[in-house]
């Protein structure tokens, strides 16, 4: 089964790629000539996702689906959340964004944070899903790890002594909020083939 997924990171598309294994094949808008960049300007995960996938369904009108991250800190009340991408402000990066949340951070003993990520897949104007997946943790004041993307290098995974960006990609998918969510999404669609 084809499928459309609103992205343009690399790293999303290879998480989400070997959890829904060969029998999907995953087709980025750049592939389909979309050079703009999708709108997520809502104010929850489950509206941002809905909107890119929206987005998507509109302008191809074939299945495909698409997924918002938050990370929320609990001593900043959950920020950034929704606002994680766009956290440093205009001309944000992954670097501006951590260095951001460390600062935040100074000070605090409580580090306790929490990834979430909400996928939206949408097969008919009728048929739109939801998909969520939750990841537990603490930030750590130095980034540690070359591997996976965004503010992976300083998160420790609850019952793990290193961040997600020094795991495997397979590690981090076993236990990530992208890769339960993906699974979700994924164990709905063969469900559904087999019905
Ligand atoms: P979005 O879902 O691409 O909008 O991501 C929101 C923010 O969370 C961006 O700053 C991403 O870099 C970050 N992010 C998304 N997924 C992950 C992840 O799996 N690990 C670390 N950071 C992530």
């Amino acid at each position: 089964m084809e499928l459309i997924f609103a992205t343009a990171n690399k790293h999303k598309l290879e998480e989400a790629q070997a959890v829904l294994g060969p029998s999907f094949t995953l087709v980025t808008p750049a592939s389909l000539g979309v050079t703009e960049e999708i709108p997520e300007t809502a104010e929850t995960l489950e509206e941002n996702a809905l909107m890119k996938a929206e987005y998507l369904w509109n302008r191809f009108h074939k299945p495909c689906f698409a997924d918002d991250t938050g990370l929320l800190a609990e001593a900043l009340g959950g920020r950034p959340g929704v606002y994680s991408a766009r956290y440093a402000g205009p001309g944000a990066d992954p670097q501006k964004n951590m260095s951001r949340l460390l600062s935040e951070l100074k000070g605090c003993t409580n580090k306790k944070a929490r990834f979430e990520t909400v996928a939206a897949l949408i097969l008919s104007p009728g048929e739109k899903y939801l998909f969520k997946g939750t990841l537990e943790g603490e930030i750590i004041e130095t980034p540690a790890g070359s591997g996976g993307f965004g503010y992976d290098p300083v998160f420790v995974p609850e019952g793990y002594d290193k961040t997600l960006a020094e795991i495997t990609p397979q590690e981090k998918n076993n236990i990530s909020h992208r890769g339960k969510a993906m699974r979700k999404l994924s164990d709905f669609l063969n469900n559904r083939a087999k019905s």
